[in-house]
């Protein structure tokens, strides 16, 4: 470890979201002398991590490191619970629903359950196929036609994107990690192996620098990437507690088109009168400081029109909150986290392309892995920049 100025430090961590509070945790628990810097002050609600909840889950289409990221992550979280007594995330259970003949595609991917269940079967994980009547006996609050099917998760869960940002920010300071809020940065530079880090507010230098600015990475990294905005609903329901963890699991609903995408999200506490609702789209891209937050009314009737009344019963068509959020994509729908192409010092991760949260507590370990020993336990090369996205 350094022995420098007091604005000297090992790592230097951008960005204190989901990914960037995870990797000054996992360094500042490695005894690092480390310092991480917020443009806000997280869990705040204008980047890619709010929004009260996120679903997680081991069945992984997208990939075996996907998996060993995930499996990490929940066992990283199950740790933090324990020892600081919080809850930050809960099994439900969860159900890929899409239609039979039809090749489902999904983050990139064609033929994502059938992927999702070869990494079942490599790593052991437990899931289940059911029938259009097996899912509507199982959820009789979903409208399913005959040629649907759905693959059963029992380890899927939900995970609290606030709580779990505020708990591991809470941990830093308690292992005396250095954390400055509602501080920009404006400015970094490779000089000789020493990295130069300004902000709005001062200067400092490091041996290494983490970049986790999110969608907002597009303003520091040289390499193309799509900000995409998307909307999270809740609707109120016909009875408390009909969508709560503890009796409804989450839905992701694969259709034979994007517009038929859609995602049901079990509320957290057994009184709860709402159902968080989502859908994607990848038409329109956004910079984050340009966001239109505001939902438009047009856009409430299209969740209600497009997938309330044809699929599904219970919930009313009162829309009580609506909020926007971004996604941060390559063309490939992959994460992105690698050395900067002109500073080996500087490691980027972001790009989490609407399913990074249930990945984040890994990836903060293998990036204060990466930053203090040259390497990870879980190997990050296919995120590299260099493979083909676009
Ligand atoms: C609506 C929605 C639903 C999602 N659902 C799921 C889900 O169900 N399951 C799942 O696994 N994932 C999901 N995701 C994806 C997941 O939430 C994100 O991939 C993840 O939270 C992103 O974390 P991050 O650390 O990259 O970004 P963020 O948490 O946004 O953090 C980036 C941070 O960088 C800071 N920053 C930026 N620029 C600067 C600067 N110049 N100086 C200082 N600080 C700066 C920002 O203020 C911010 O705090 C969803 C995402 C969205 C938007």
């Amino acid at each position: 470890m350094s022995s420098h100025t007091t604005n000297h430090f090992d790592v230097i961590v951008v960005g204190l979201g989901a990914i960037g509070s995870a990797a000054l945790y996992q360094l500042a628990k490695q005894g690092a002398r480390v310092l991480g810097i917020d443009q806000y002050a997280p869990p705040h609600t204008l980047g890619s991590s709010h929004g009260k909840t996120r679903i997680s889950r081991l069945l992984t289409g997208e990939g075996d490191v996907y998996a060993q990221l995930a499996q990490r992550t929940q066992a990283i979280w199950r740790d933090m619970a324990a020892t600081t007594n919080r809850t930050i995330h809960q099994q439900t259970g969860g159900y890929f629903i899409a239609p039979q003949q039809q090749a489902d595609k999904w983050h990139g991917d064609s033929g994502y359950l059938a992927q999702a269940q070869a990494v079942a079967d490599r790593y052991q994980l437990a899931y289940e196929w059911l029938s259009a009547a097996q899912i509507s006996s199982r959820l009789p609050l979903l409208n399913v036609t005959s040629h649907i099917h759905a693959l059963y998760e029992p380890s899927g869960g939900v995970a609290l994107p606030e709580a779990v940002i505020a708990l591991q920010l809470q941990e830093c300071g308690r292992l005396g990690a250095q954390v400055r809020l509602n501080e920009a940065v404006k400015y970094y530079k490779c000089d000789k192996k020493m990295l130069h880090v300004t902000s709005k507010a001062g200067s400092y230098t490091a041996d290494r620098l983490i970049l986790a600015t999110g969608a907002w990475l597009t303003d520091l990294l040289p390499t193309r990437l799509h900000v995409y905005r998307q909307i999270m609903y809740w609707f109120e329901t016909e009875e408390a507690g009909t969508f709560s963890a503890d009796r409804f699991p989450w839905v992701i609903w694969l259709g034979e088109t994007q517009r038929d995408f859609f995602t049901i999200f079990p509320t957290l506490g057994a009184d709860s009168r709402t159902v968080k609702l989502m859908t994607e789209q990848y038409t329109t891209t956004t910079h984050p400081d340009t966001l239109t937050r505001t939902v438009a009314q047009h856009e409430i009737d299209y969740m209600i029109e497009q997938h309330i009344r044809p699929k599904m019963r219970g919930v009313t068509t009162c829309c009580v909150e609506a909020i926007a959020c971004t996604y941060t994509m390559a063309s490939d729908h992959h994460f992105i986290i690698d050395q900067h192409p002109d500073c080996e010092q500087i490691t980027f991760a972001a790009c989490c392309s609407g399913h990074g949260f249930k990945h984040t507590a890994a990836i903060g370990e293998a990036l204060a892995q990466q930053a203090l020993h040259g390497r990870s336990d879980i190997d990050l090369a296919p995120f590299s920049l260099a493979r083909r996205h676009g």
